[in-house]
């Protein structure tokens, strides 16, 4: 039976030896993250990514996630227990911002966080790493109302995340897209047209799922570049 042990030697070696992590006191999120404790909870992390991530990785992919007729997904057995043991950790606050509930962590230790969840079980792995790149771009590009109402949520795992890019007609070139974002009076957009391979985009694990659609807002500029930094920035 496959089983995995995490690299906390190598990562030791790098946090320490080759970066040095402890000669950035003077950066956000260093000076609250001595190299002690980044490899505790690195320990911690390990902990969670050999004992209950990987061994649910071939139920995964034996079993798959299950489509009722409703349209509602049942996630493969023990990945909704994972997830809640995943949010009461804090896992998904590790790097996330403290004015919305995070830990601030450098990222350098998200980075680790991930890249043992993401060896240990991949499938499971996209449900949280959506909702990041959904806070991320949340974070970068919403208002502040925006913020207030999304980030506590996506920071504590209550809440997950999806992105909403591809269509039937196109995938690595975005700049094809139909999607269209009518602006409505109330200040919302009207969205039409067709999305496809939204990962996690239905799921069992939390109490609801924000969908980042890129769409064009009508009358704006055609190519690619300007529709992605102006149209994503407020319809979701
Ligand atoms: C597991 C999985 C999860 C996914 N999750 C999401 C998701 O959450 N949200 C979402 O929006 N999408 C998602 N996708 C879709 C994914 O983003 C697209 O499949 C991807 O962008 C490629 O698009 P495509 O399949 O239309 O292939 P195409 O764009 O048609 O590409 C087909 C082939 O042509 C090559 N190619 C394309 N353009 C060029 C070029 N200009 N020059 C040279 N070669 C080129 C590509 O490399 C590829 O080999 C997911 C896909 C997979 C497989």
């Amino acid at each position: 039976m496959p089983t995995y042990a995490a690299p906390l030697r190598e990562f030791r070696f790098l946090l320490r030896d080759v970066l040095g992590i402890d000669r950035y006191a003077n950066l956000p999120g260093f000076a609250e993250a001595p190299a002690e404790l980044v490899e505790q909870i690195l320990e911690e992390g390990a902990k969670f990514c050999e004992g209950v991530l990987q061994p649910l990785n071939g139920v995964g992919d034996r079993h798959g996630c299950t489509r009722h007729e409703d349209g509602a997904v049942t996630t493969p057995p023990g990945f909704k227990d994972a997830y809640k043991k995943l949010v009461e950790g804090g896992w998904p606050a590790l790097g996330c911002e403290p004015a919305y509930g995070g830990q601030g962590l450098p990222h350098i230790v998200s980075l680790a966080w991930n890249e043992m969840v993401s060896s240990a079980n991949m499938a499971f792995g996209m449900y949280p790493g959506l909702s990041h790149g959904a806070y991320e771009a949340i974070l970068h590009h919403g208002d502040d109302a925006q913020r207030e109402m999304y980030l506590p949520k996506l920071v504590t795992g209550e809440w997950t995340g999806t992105m909403n890019l591809t269509e039937p007609h196109c995938g690595t070139d975005l700049g094809l897209l139909r999607t269209k974002a009518a602006p409505q009076a109330d200040g919302s957009y009207r969205i039409t047209g067709q999305k496809i391979f939204i990962s996690a985009g239905e799921h069992d694990l939390a109490d609801n799922i924000i969908h980042l659609v890129l769409a064009r807002i009508e009358g704006a500029p055609p190519a690619s570049r300007a529709s992605r930094s102006s149209s994503c920035r407020r319809c979701w």
